[in-house]
C-alpha cells in the first residue's frame, strides 16, 4: 500500500530514495537546513539492511579500509549526540551501550587502540566467556539499529520531512543534464535535487548503473540465557548484547545476489561458534533468525557525491558500516549538496571513480 504522509505538499527541494538509516539521517540533516525534503520508499521504511545489522560501532577495524578509518572514527565521536537527537525528538529509545567490545583474536591482530587484557581481567569484565586466544579491550560502543531506524523515521516525522512507503522509484526524471525528479511505479516527483540512499538496490536505478552489490549477512538472536555487558568479537562470531536481555549473534559474508532466506545449517554453525565462546549459551532459546544485505562496492568503499547528471547524488556502499557511518554520511552529503566544502577530504568516495564501468 502506497501511504504518503502529509499528501498537500506537491514539490520538493530534494526526493531520497530509500528510507533505510543513511536517506532517514540524511533527510533529517536537510530538513535542519530547512530544506523540503521527500523519502520515497520502495517497503516498509528501514526494514532492509538497517534492520538486519548487528549494530556495532566498529570505528577502527583492522579489517577496514584505510579511506575509511578517518570517517569511521569521526562518525564514532558524533554517535552519542546523533543518537541522543534522535531519542529526543523521537520519544523512542536506541540502545546505545557504552559498555565497549572485548576483541578475542589467535593472532592477536587488535587495533591500535585496543587495550590487551589478562585472562583474570577478562573474567572480571565478562565471567561467562571462556577464551583460549589472546583478548583485548577497546572502548567501542553498540546501538539497536531496528529502534534507531524506528527513532529516525519518527524523527524524521517530527521534522516534517514527508515519507512515500510503499512506492518504488524506477527511473530518474530528467532535462537535458540535469534531474528534476524520480517517477515511481505510481507516480512521480518532481525536485531539483535526488540522492540515491537505496541500499543494496542503489545499482538497479536506472540512468547510472552504479556497481553495488548485495552482500548477504545471516544472523540470529537468542534469549534467556546468560547476561553478557559488552561486545564480544572473535574472528569468526560476534555476539551483540542488547539491554532487553536479547544477544545478536552474527554473521556470514555471502555472495548470494538478492536472497534473504536464512538457512538452518548456518545458523546452527554460528550458534555453536557462539556457545563455544560462551558455553552457558547452551541454554538459551533462539528467539528468531534472519538475513540482510549489505550495499558492498568493488573497492569495499562507500560512493557519496554527485553523478555525472547534474543535481543527483548517491550517498551507498556502505557495506559493513552504514549504522555506524551514517551520522557522517548525512553531514557529508548535507555538504555537498548545498555546495559548501567540507572539512573531509571525499575524492576517494567520489561516483566518478565508476565512470565507465556502469552496466
Ligand atoms: C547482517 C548484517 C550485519 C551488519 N552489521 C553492522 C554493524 O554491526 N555495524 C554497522 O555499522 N553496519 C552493519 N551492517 C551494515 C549496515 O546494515 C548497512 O551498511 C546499512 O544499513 C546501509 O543502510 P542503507 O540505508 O544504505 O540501506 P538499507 O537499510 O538497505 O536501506 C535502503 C532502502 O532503500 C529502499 N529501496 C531500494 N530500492 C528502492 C527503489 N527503487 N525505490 C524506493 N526505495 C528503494 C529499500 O527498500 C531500503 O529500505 C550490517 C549489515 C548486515 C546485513
Amino acid at each position: 500500500m502506497t501511504r504518503t504522509y502529509n499528501a498537500g505538499v506537491k514539490s520538493w527541494d530534494v526526493v531520497i530514495i530509500g528510507a533505510g538509516i543513511i536517506g532517514l539521517s540524511l533527510a533529517i540533516s536537510l530538513r535542519k537546513q530547512r530544506l523540503r525534503v521527500l523519502v520515497v520508499e520502495r517497503g516498509e521504511p528501514g526494514r532492509e539492511a538497517s534492520y538486519a545489522a548487528a549494530g556495532m560501532l566498529v570505528g577502527s577495524g583492522t579489517e577496514m579500509p584505510p579511506a575509511v578509518k578517518p570517517l569511521a572514527a569521526e562518525s564514532a565521536r558524533m554517535y552519542p549526540e546523533f543518537a541522543h537527537e534522535l531519542e529526543d525528538e523521537s520519544g523512542l529509545k536506541v540502545d546505545l551501550r557504552e559498555q565497549g567490545t572485548i576483541l578475542i583474536s589467535c593472532d592477536s591482530a587488535f587495533p591500535d587502540s585496543a587495550e590487551p587484557i589478562s585472562r583474570e581481567r577478562l573474567r572480571s569484565l565478562e565471567p561467562e566467556l571462556i577464551v583460549a586466544s589472546s583478548a583485548a579491550y577497546i572502548s567501542e560502543r553498540s546501538v539497536d539499529p531496528r529502534a534507531l531506524t524506528a527513532a529516525a523515521f519518527k524523527a524524521a516525522r517530527h521534522r516534517e520531512v514527508d515519507i512515500s512507503s510503499g512506492s518504488e522509484v524506477k527511473g530518474l526524471l530528467t532535462s537535458g543534464d540535469r534531474v528534476n525528479g524520480v517517477q515511481t511505479d505510481k507516480t512521480s516527483y518532481s525536485a531539483g535535487i535526488v540522492v540515491n540512499c537505496a541500499g543494496a538496490w542503489a545499482g538497479c536505478i536506472a540512468a547510472q548503473k552504479f556497481p553495488v552489490r548485495p552482500v548477504k549477512g545471516q544472523m540470529l538472536a537468542v534469549v534467556g540465557g546468560p547476561h553478557l555487558e559488552h561486545v564480544v568479537r572473535a574472528d569468526n562470531v560476534y555476539l551483540v548484547p542488547r539491554s532487553d536481555g536479547r544477544i545478536v549473534i552474527g554473521s556470514t559474508l555471502e555472495d548470494a545476489g538478492y536472497n534473504k532466506q536464512t538457512d538452518v545449517s548456518t545458523i546452527q554453525r554460528l550458534l555453536q561458534a557462539a556457545r563455544e565462546l560462551v558455553p552457558e549459551l547452551a541454554k538459551t532459546k533462539v528467539h528468531d533468525d534472519w538475513a540482510g544485505l549489505r550495499p558492498g562496492t568493488p573497492d569495499e568503499l562507500p560512493i557519496l557525491g554527485e553523478t555525472r547528471t547534474t543535481g543527483y547524488f548517491i550517498a551507498s556502499g556502505h557495506y559493513r558500516d552504514g549504522i555506524l557511518l551514517a551520522p557522517i554520511t548525512a553531514e557529508i552529503m548535507t555538504g555537498l549538496i548545498l555546495g559548501k566544502s567540507g572539512t573531509h577530504d571525499v575524492g576517494a568516495f567520489t561516483p566518478r571513480r565508476f565512470l565507465g564501468l556502469e552496466q
